[in-house]
């Protein structure tokens, strides 16, 4: 390897080249030479992965490929087999908690594993390129159950729907198009639709991306930055992105306690959105105490297991027709 990093010359530049040497040994008992080779192959994977010169192949391997390989696989099925449904999680007007519409999240109803929540297979589904194919069915589902759910009277004019865009989807040629025929053959008013892309997505190519986000405004449809306290937004360029709302994450709610650090930025994200004139909508509000202090903070709009876990659009729709759902957490006045 010494002798194969040593720097030559191509065409009067200085080239470097380096190696990554995987190692299977004839102790695993293999039946025939394409095995070896498999399993040899794996190992040079995991070297480069993890930076190594050389790996020895090893069981711990050979388990993590047959369980990736496997989730691959049903992957694919999954798609074609319609096995991916949107749960529904209310957003909440923080004020007079009432209902102003839902965060869609996928789930994965696998046939033997049962219901799969997306932190296990986002990242694979990104990765076998499934992801895009996968949101456009997602974004076709939440825009027609928007849709069923006005003609059945059961949803209010300013209902919002809100779907999660991953990253390489936002930068993908075409999605402007894609989005307008979604909402055009699913008959839905884009004002009903909202995209929450993360802010380490927004932030990854931020000249493009304003550029798309302009287009996808001009459609009509709502924009969320997902997640936002933990990407480092340049604050240069967050007046740019033609947004309406700043989620503030999860990780930030979660532990905001009196004169706690998360509690500061908590505050500070609320006056920044305040200055951008830009919504802001808390994620993961748990317990009566944050909801609160929320309140008090001037946050207008909440999302957590306190209102409700995500659901199944039936269960959804129950919410939708119950006016007095959350009352009891009011304070009394
Ligand atoms: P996210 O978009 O930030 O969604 C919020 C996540 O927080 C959801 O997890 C939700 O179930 C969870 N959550 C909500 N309230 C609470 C709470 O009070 N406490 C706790 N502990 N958790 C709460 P979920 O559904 O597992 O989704 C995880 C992430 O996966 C999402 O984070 C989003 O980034 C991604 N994701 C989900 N569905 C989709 C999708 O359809 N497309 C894409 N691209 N990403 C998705
Ligand atoms: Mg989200
Ligand atoms: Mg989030």
């Amino acid at each position: 390897a010494d002798e194969l990093s040593r720097a030559f010359e191509l065409e009067g530049r200085q080239i470097f080249t380096s190696v990554s040497i995987g190692i299977a040994t004839s102790a695993a008992r293999y039946e025939n030479a394409d095995e070896i080779l498999r399993d040899a192959d794996i190992a040079m994977y995991y070297a480069k992965e993890t930076n190594k010169s050389y790996v020895v192949f090893d069981q711990i391997m050979h388990a993590r490929a047959v369980s990736l390989l496997e989730l691959e696989t049903d992957l694919r099925l999954a798609l074609e087999r319609d096995e991916f449904e949107l749960f529904y999680q209310p957003l909440v007007n923080l004020d007079d908690v009432s209902l102003m519409g839902f965060e869609a999240l996928v789930r994965w109803n696998h046939p033997s594993r049962g219901l799969i929540t997306p932190g296990e297979f986002i990242e694979v589904a990104e990765t076998t390129g499934l992801m895009i194919p996968m949101t456009v069915g997602l974004l076709r589902s939440a825009c027609e159950q928007a849709r069923a759910w006005k003609e059945e009277g059961l949803a209010p004019e300013s209902l919002i729907v809100s779907v999660n865009l991953s990253a390489s989807h936002l930068v993908q040629r075409g999605i402007v198009d894609q989005l307008r025929t979604i909402l055009f053959e699913t008959g839905t008013e884009p004002g009903h639709l909202k995209l929450e892309i993360t802010e380490s997505a927004v932030m990854q190519n931020a000249e493009h991306t304003i550029n798309v986000l302009n287009k996808i405004r001009d459609l009509g449809i709502r924009l969320s930055i997902d997640d936002f306290g933990t990407g480092y937004s340049s604050l240069s360029y967050l007046h740019r992105f033609p947004i309406d709302t700043l989620k503030i994450d999860r990780s930030f709610v979660g532990t905001m306690e009196d004169g706690s650090e998360n509690g500061e930025i908590v505050r500070t994200v609320i006056a920044l959105a305040k200055a951008l004139k830009l919504s802001v909508i808390a994620e993961g509000i748990e317990s009566i105490h944050q909801f609160h202090q929320l309140r008090i903070l001037g946050c207008e709009y909440g999302q957590g297991f306190l209102f409700s876990r995500p659901l199944p659009a039936s269960e959804a729709a129950k919410l939708l027709v119950d006016s007095s759902r959350w009352q009891n957490i009011l304070p009394p006045n």
